[in-house]
């Protein structure tokens, strides 16, 4: 690992002007970022630590929840407002990483990891996400972990975060502070398509910092789950996972949040899914249009074509919980 600087910053304003400077980058509970250094996916002349500015607590707030940027996933899993009123969130948490990796990461940080794709995180590889230009060998190379869908023709890297993917399905708000003031960005334009700039993954400004995660108060939040597919029972990225939020009334869909990773360049909302359930019992045909809708734009590679079938199979498993399939 190369040598960087290192300040334990004592209030937000003072971490964010630090920030600001090029080369240096927050520090949280260092889980990804550490390991992306050692690596050389990632160099940073300067570390700014903001684990001593007070972000770590959950509290209610009219029936949601404020979830502080540096509390820890073991914290929120575990919290009994988040157990039972948005599930969704508690079960994707507790499905991430293993239980010393959830003791130390945050909940900002864990927005904020890196893709896994293995092309990216050797420094030895071209790569269009570490090094602009360069070129993507995943597209023609190793892609069964790779996206179906929001790909590009630069960069089709999965984003790796299941909670990314339960706060979408809970229409999550982060706050953020930085040079230019506070502002309040919803969880689903948080992260970025790849497109041309796949460099850029997230909408963060020089210096700017997640302080915040807001859950609003919602009926479908109580009604939600978390399903999550992976190669082995823990420490394991999804190859593909569903949240699912939903109000059922009259044996009909009244509304319905459905969420996806594993197959996404971002934590991905499938809107016309969930068209395809809205107003219309959870049956079998139902369930089967939304898979349908869902994977209708999908851009299969040789490796990762399997999750066409294996999303649509999961989101009927997920949403038979529900009370479906008649
Ligand atoms: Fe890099 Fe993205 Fe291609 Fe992976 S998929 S090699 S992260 S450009």
């Amino acid at each position: 690992m190369r040598a960087f600087g290192y300040t334990a910053a004592t209030s937000e304003a003072a971490a964010i002007a630090l920030a600001a400077q090029p080369g240096t980058t927050y520090l949280a509970g260092g889980t990804d970022l550490l390991n992306l250094m050692r690596d050389g996916a990632e160099q940073h002349g300067h570390l700014v630590d903001i684990n001593h500015l007070g972000l770590a607590g959950v509290t209610a707030d009219n029936g949601g929840l404020r979830i502080g940027a540096l509390a820890r996933m073991s914290q929120v899993a575990a919290d009994p407002r988040v157990r039972r009123g948005c599930p969704v969130l508690s079960q994707a948490l507790l499905a991430s990483a293993s239980p010393q990796v959830r003791n130390m990461a945050s909940i900002g940080g864990n927005l904020l990891q890196r893709t896994r794709c293995g092309y990216f995180r050797d420094p030895g590889s071209a790569c269009n996400k570490r090094d602009p230009g360069s070129g993507c060998p995943a597209i023609e190379g190793q892609n069964r972990i790779h996206a179906i869908v929001g790909g590009s023709g630069h960069c089709i890297a999965t984003h790796p975060s299941d909670l990314a993917v339960a706060l979408v399905a809970l229409d999550a708000v982060v706050q953020l502070a930085g040079p230019g003031g506070p502002r309040a960005v919803p969880i689903a334009d948080f992260h970025l398509l790849p497109g041309d700039t796949p460099d850029v993954e997230n909408v963060l400004r020089p210096g700017e910092l997640i302080v915040r995660v807001d859950v609003p108060s919602s009926p479908l939040a109580e009604h939600s789950r978390y399903l999550k597919l992976r190669d082995r029972a823990t420490f394991e990225f999804a190859v593909v996972s569903v949240a699912t939020a939903l109000r059922v009334r009259r044996r009909r869909v009244e509304d319905v949040r459905l969420a996806f990773g594993g197959i996404g360049t971002k934590p991905w909302r499938s809107r016309a899914a969930e068209d395809a359930l809205r107003g219309r019992p959870l049956t079998a045909d139902s369930i089967a249009d939304a898979g349908r809708a869902l994977v209708r734009d999908a851009v299969p590679r040789h490796d990762n074509a399997f999750k066409v079938e294996l999303v649509q199979r999961a989101l009927t498993g997920v949403l038979s919980e529900h009370g479906g399939i008649r």
